[in-house]
């Protein structure tokens, strides 16, 4: 991606997720991806995990106005040309997140979107409350240029069990069918294959983005981190399936460069 020249103010992004104290993923990911490919990163943090590298041990929320106000007080002055989603924690936040992006033009339309719909941590600890991921759905999915979500939470949204081309077809329209603009069915944790196919669809035409499929126990925050490439993409003004080839290719470099962290799984560690 384009830089800016020293002294001169780069093209700012948002992440609207959690913290992770062992550094790997959610905003600290995101943070990383930004400042590697040079935009700068505003922060509307919606949770503090505790969490190293064996899984999260304990969540505490944030309250939604200040979550909001987060949001309103970064775009009225510093402004942002693209905003990512992920993790959200509760209803309440979720509707704070949705009324805040509307008031200020972000979605539907306005600043670029994406909503990666995080419900548990690759451990399985829950980063979403069970009774949020309606109005996860309902809220947040109108407002999305493109929702980027794994295989088990296409089948927490959709109830379609992805295992080949045509389940992921058929996922790829049931996400579509909530609202989103885009949607991307990650191929990553498609079992016995050594590709890693995600397939991009806007309703009209799916288009298929192929990759080495990674095969490493260092995979922390690869989600989050494909996420807030595609943001950053779109903040360059890339178009969607542009944006989705190059944080493929960010994410797959991440991997490849991924590193032990801790006695659990270390981080994706992208680098150009
Ligand atoms: N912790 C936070 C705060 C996150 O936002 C996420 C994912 O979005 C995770 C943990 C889970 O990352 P992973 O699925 O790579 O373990």
């Amino acid at each position: 991606l384009p830089t800016a020249a020293p002294g001169e103010t780069p093209v700012r992004v948002m992440t609207i997720a959690g913290s992770d104290s062992g550094g790997g993923a959610g905003i600290q990911a995101d943070l990383r991806t930004f400042a590697l490919l040079g935009l700068h990163g505003c922060v509307a943090v919606t949770a503090v995990t505790v969490q190293n590298s064996l899984g999260v041990s304990g969540v505490q929320t944030i309250d939604p106005e200040v979550v909001a106000a987060q949001i309103r007080t970064v775009t009225s002055d510093i402004g942002v040309s693209a905003v990512k989603t992920g993790m959200l924690a509760t209803a309440e936040i979720i509707s704070a997140i949705a009324d805040a992006c509307t008031e200020v033009g972000i979605g539907g339309g306005g600043v670029p979107l994406v909503v990666d719909p995080v419900c548990a941590s690759m451990h399985g600890d829950p980063l979403l409350a069970t009774d949020a991921l309606d109005t996860l759905v309902g809220r947040m999915f109108p407002l999305a240029d493109i929702v980027t979500p794994n295989l088990d939470e296409v089948r927490l949204i959709t109830g379609v069990d992805v295992v080949d081309a045509d389940s992921q077809r058929a996922a790829a329209r049931a996400l579509r069918d909530r609202g989103t603009r885009w949607a991307l069915v990650k191929g990553g944790h498609l079992r016995g294959s050594d590709r890693s196919p995600d397939l991009l669809f806007d309703g009209d035409d799916y288009i298929e983005i192929d990759g080495p499929r990674i095969d490493t126990p260092h995979d922390h925050g690869a989600g989050d981190t494909l996420a807030a490439a595609i943001c950053s993409a779109l903040a360059h003004g890339y178009s969607m399936p542009d944006a989705v080839v190059f944080a493929k290719r960010w994410v797959t470099r991440g991997l490849e460069s991924a590193y032990p962290l801790g006695a659990g799984h270390g981080p994706v560690n992208p680098l150009w």
